[in-house]
């Protein structure tokens, strides 16, 4: 049985898959089954920041796994404590848990707001205001923070204590954010929702009525986090600080961590038995993720932002001459997202695939989520191709 016709029979049927399977890659190069070669401008859904098996990364990651692979979270590792103390250093917040994923992560910054509301205005004080559109994971309390109705029929009843608020329109959020309001939990670039920048000008005024209301503000960079829109953190972008950051995606370099920030109001809010992750800071893990961090110092920065200068100029420039439109594209950094005229997204992508190219959508959007330290010359191969596969839909 070929790899296709297996996972059919025997994987659940969750996953809509493109009839591609992937055997190995390098760099942002992969190729599959049949040894055709493809430019990966999704890295694994912002996943792999470094390509596909970075030799740095994967020798640190190996090297861990042959000295010690697992613990649990009863003992100290090197690799937990050196992660946490970067990801503190460089965030300017004060502590990190460490989970397995993006829920995983956004699920216990619900739980750490709510037990900062409950011990600054009493127990009705655990409302969690999101943004519609929004997107916060799969597992109940963060789909029910997720701002988008389509994710949440056939799964009632949620955990109750989540409102939607208009996103870019501050309005909203004033009139859902009360006195048992906690927390609100926004995407500063909504990724799933559409690539969508929030507002410099709403940001600043989320920040303000967060400080004034006395309200937590927790960033979900599950998605925007370390490094993907060009600084570390996105919040660094809009000059804010949470006092929650979620991340989970880029932080591995492919293997599966989540992480909670807290900042100085939420530090110490999780005691000993509040909360826990069997997997957690798994130490190998942590080691990949710190040489994640070190190649996306000032330099690594600097390329994700040249590059999406790039990038975004050349497609704007493909998408005119097969169009004559300018599209629209959003997004910040290496996180892009770009309207289609005249085909789906969808339709894009399948012209990617058959063109060498590997991009995604967000909603009918058209997404690139690049490696973060794509080559110039990947990067140019890559646009290439997508231009010929955009020509084959004219
Ligand atoms: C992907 C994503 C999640 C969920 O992460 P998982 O690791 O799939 O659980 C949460 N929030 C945002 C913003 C995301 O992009």
């Amino acid at each position: 049985m070929d790899i296709i016709t297996r996972d059919r029979q025997y994987v659940a049927s969750t996953y809509g898959r493109f009839p591609v399977a992937l055997v190995k890659g390098r760099g942002a190069r992969c190729w599959d089954s049949e040894g055709k070669e493809y430019i990966d401008l999704t890295s694994g859904i912002g996943v792999n920041s470094l390509g596909f098996c970075d030799p740095e990364w994967a020798e640190a990651v190996s090297g861990q796994l042959t000295t010690l692979q697992h613990t649990s979270n009863l003992y100290y590792t090197g690799p937990g404590a050196a992660l946490a103390e970067t990801l503190c250093l460089r965030s300017g917040m004060r502590k990190a848990f460490f989970g397995n994923s993006g829920a995983e992560a956004n699920e216990g910054a619900v739980k750490a707001a709510r037990k900062w509301g409950h011990a600054r205005r009493g127990p009705d004080c655990h409302n969690i205001v999101t943004l519609k559109g929004s997107f916060h994971g799969r597992t109940l309390a963060a789909l029910a923070a997720t701002g988008q109705d389509q994710f949440h029929k056939d799964f009632h009843p949620f955990p109750a204590g989540f409102s939607y608020a208009e996103p870019n329109d501050i309005s909203s959020l004033e009139s859902l954010a009360d006195g048992n309001t906690c927390a609100v939990m926004v995407e500063f670039v909504q990724g799933e929702g559409g690539v969508r920048a929030l507002d410099q000008s709403y940001v600043d005024a989320v920040a303000k009525l967060c400080r004034e209301r006395d309200i937590l503000l927790i960033g979900d960079e599950v998605q925007t986090g370390i490094g993907r829109v060009g600084t570390l953190f996105a919040y660094e972008r809009y000059g804010v600080k949470p006092d929650i950051v979620t991340c989970a995606k880029g932080l591995g370099g492919g293997l599966p961590i989540g992480a909670i920030l807290f900042g100085e109001k939420t530090e110490t809010t999780l005691k000993p038995g509040d909360h826990a992750s069997t997997f957690g800071a798994n130490p190998a893990v942590c080691a990949g993720a710190l040489v994640v961090l070190n190649r996306l110092d000032d330099d690594g920065l600097r390329h994700v932002n040249e590059t999406s200068k790039i990038i975004r100029s050349r497609l704007s420039n493909i998408v005119k001459r097969y169009t004559g439109m300018e599209p629209w594209i959003g997004g910040l950094g290496l996180m892009i997202g770009m309207d289609v005229p005249y085909v789906s997204a969808k339709e894009v992508v399948s012209a990617g695939i058959r063109h060498g190219a590997l991009t995604l959508t967000a909603r009918d959007r058209l997404r690139l989520l690049p490696p973060l330290n794509i080559t110039p010359e990947e990067t140019e191969e890559a646009l290439r191709r997508l231009e010929k596969a955009g020509g084959s839909l004219v």
